[in-house]
């Protein structure tokens, strides 16, 4: 595997530095590799490439071709299944079983982006009499990725495969706490034949190559998943250079529960919804909010499951994995400590598994009861396996809880009042609305994204074509 290098111009190199990152595994936090440092020459080569890429083969392909590169990729992503399982397990910590349907997931991004590229249609306007005008949605050009640690295959598709259907040429920058999967799948890229300059990556540190993608001049898109502060740092060198952004910043999602619902189906999602990824998703449900008459006896039976949660290496496939790094173990377990310090109880918690390494970063999970609203437990992402429950009084009190953050990423709404269920579909402020159920990951097909903190931009299903095309009007006076 090319996993020290940088991939330009359809081509394996060192990077411009010769330097190199130490991979750590977080089951064990043990070294398992290197990837290159690259940093702003790399990306300004990258630049320059996928440019000329743009501007020459990869440009001129006829949608359909692009499309069935596409797909050639995914089915190749599902004939290395198990291989590429493996390294994403190993690389993020994720129990197996997530990290194959990550890889599958992945496989479909492709897919589905691939079947979609020659279905990009333009539109037509009635307009004054001896005139025509058409819209073409046309490619933005060459569009920056920078991607997080937390799904970096899934990421890899969720964010090329439109970039790369509507007919863009592509840098990306994956994190530098886990990439191996991006290399690797860079590498199956590279064997469908896609003409050198579309897909072009630099693996490295955020402050060096992300910083020097976000404000390189000749960028036509940036497309961006991470943390809110660095969503602005990332805005403000896009904005330098009159660059659009697409941001995809986290949530702190609300699973509401009313009286009438289906408890028993509602607490076995409402658990994976948490705990899948060991929290560290960004659509994680991680309050839930629930109606003051069942508050008791549902937290009783949400207790009973959480007691059963086990975390440990991700080969031994249980409810969750390590975090991803000593810092995020660290971050995660002071959240749990200044609740305690803050005389909030917790109301259950799972085990570490006593097999699991002393050097991985495990965090049990961690039911709280009672959180206060304006408790940082309420209000702020924890990004590990922690779940706030809050009672409320009636609907109106629901929502003015489930908007009451910064966030609006993603929502579940718990009853069987189908009156209630539109209501609250409406009154959320949220990118998604699941009713009885809830879809932290995956959901190809359904577009998403942010209300307020959470950012803007859709990506997944067609809206993402939208965002990474833009709009050209032609008007024809033919008289
Ligand atoms: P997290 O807190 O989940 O690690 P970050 O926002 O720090 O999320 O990282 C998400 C991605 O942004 C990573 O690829 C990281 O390397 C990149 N990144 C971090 N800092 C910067 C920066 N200053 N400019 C551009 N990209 C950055």
């Amino acid at each position: 595997m090319n996993s020290t290098r940088v991939f330009i111009d359809g081509h394996w190199a060192s990077p411009t530095s010769g330097e190199i990152l130490d991979m750590v595994a977080p089951s064990t936090g043990e070294k398992i590799g290197t990837i290159a440092r690259g940093a702003a020459a790399d990306i300004d080569m990258a630049v320059k490439a996928a440019r000329r890429a743009f501007e020459g083969p990869w440009g001129q392909m006829a949608a359909v071709d692009r499309g069935r590169l596409l797909s050639r990729l995914g089915q190749k992503i599902l004939e290395h299944e198990d291989e590429l399982t493996a390294l994403e397990a190993l690389d993020t910590g994720k129990a197996l079983k997530l990290a194959r349907n990550d890889i599958k997931a992945v496989a479909r991004y492709f897919e589905f982006y691939g079947g979609a590229a020659d279905k990009l249609h333009g539109e037509t306007i009635p307009f004054l009499n001896g005139y025509q005008v058409m819209i073409l949605r046309e490619p933005r050009g060459v569009t920056g990725h920078i991607i997080p640690w937390n799904y970096p295959a899934q990421m890899f598709g969720r964010t090329l495969g439109p970039a790369l259907a509507a007919g863009n040429a592509a840098v990306l920058k994956p994190a530098e706490e886990a990439c191996l999967s991006c290399i690797r799948l860079t590498e199956l890229a590279a064997e469908v034949g896609f003409p050198d300059g579309a897909i072009n990556l630099v693996p490295g540190l955020g402050e060096e190559a992300g910083a020097a993608l976000s404000s390189h001049p000749d960028i036509d898109l940036i497309s961006f998943t991470g943390s809110p502060e660095v969503g602005v740092l990332i805005q403000k060198a896009a904005a330098e250079n009159h660059v659009p952004c697409v941001l995809e910043l986290g949530g702190k999602s609300p699973q509401i529960v009313f009286a009438d619902a289906d408890h028993g189906k509602a607490i076995e999602t409402i658990v994976a919804a948490l705990v899948q990824n060991t929290g560290q998703t960004c659509s994680a449900g991680s309050r839930v909010l629930i109606e003051r008459s069942i508050y008791d006896q549902f937290m009783t039976q949400l207790s009973r499951r959480f007691k059963n949660l086990r975390a440990g290496p991700h080969q031994m496939d249980l409810d969750c994995g390590p975090v991803i790094s000593k810092v995020q173990q660290e971050r995660v377990l002071g959240f749990l400590e200044r609740a305690r310090a803050d005389n909030i109880e917790i109301a259950a918690q799972g085990e570490v598994h006593a097999g699991a390494s002393d050097g991985g970063y495990f965090v049990p999970p961690t039911l709280f009861r009672l959180v206060p609203r304006d408790h940082e437990l309420a209000r702020e992402e924890v990004f590990g396996p922690v779940l706030a429950a809050i009672p409320f009084d009636d609907e109106a009190d629901a929502i003015r809880l489930a908007n009451g953050t910064d966030f609006g990423l993603i929502a579940g709404v718990w009853t069987d009042s189908g009156a209630r269920q539109m209501r609250m579909a409406k009154a959320i402020r949220a990118g998604q609305v699941y009713i009885n159920g809830y879809g932290a990951g995956g959901g190809i097909e359904l577009p998403f994204g942010g209300f307020k903190k959470s950012g803007h931009g859709r990506e997944k299903g067609f809206e993402a074509l939208r965002e990474f095309t833009v709009a050209k009007t032609v008007v024809f006076n033919h008289g």
